[in-house]
Parts: C-alpha cells; structure tokens; sequence
C-alpha cells in the first residue's frame, strides 16, 4: 500500500507482507515528520492519473520508502520485546 506524508505529500510504498494491522507511527525520511497511520483504510488513488505503473516508477525512484518500514519493523520489535519482559 501507499502512504503520504501529511506534511511535505511524501509517497512511501508498504510491501503487503510489511502492513501492520494496527495504527503505527511513522517517520517520513524527507522531512522527519512523524505521523500515525491508519492500516487498515482501504488505499485510494488520489489523482486519476497515477497509474500503478506510475506508482513503480515512483517507487524505483525512491528507494527511501524501505527506511519507513525498517522503521516500522523496528518498532514492531522493540514492542515484542516489552510485551517478553
Ligand atoms: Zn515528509
């Protein structure tokens, strides 16, 4: 799914497997904004004319959006630890 940075619009791409179910917060690698992000909202194009091949060249011009998941992943991590202990 895609996200956008409320602040600077941002496009990050989540691979599926990578979507957490619940809201997260997310930092944006552009502006350092935090935001938490909804999951579970049905994804919506906003403008008819990103086509998701649009989208792929997006996403291979951007390669940062890999740092919002990390992130994402870290925090999933650092959580499973807390719930552990
Ligand atoms: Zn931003």
């Amino acid at each position: 799914m895609e996200i956008f940075c409320p602040t600077c619009r941002e496009g990050y791409r989540i691979p599926t497997a990578s979507v957490p179910k619940a809201a997260r917060m997310v930092v944006c690698n552009s502006c350092g904004t935090a935001w938490k992000q909804f999951f579970d909202e049905k994804p919506k194009l906003e403008s008819r004319d990103i086509t998701p091949k649009a989208l792929e060249i997006a996403s291979l011009r951007r390669p940062s959006y890999s740092k919002v998941v990390l992130q994402i992943l870290r925090e999933e991590a650092a959580l499973e630890t807390k719930l552990r202990t």
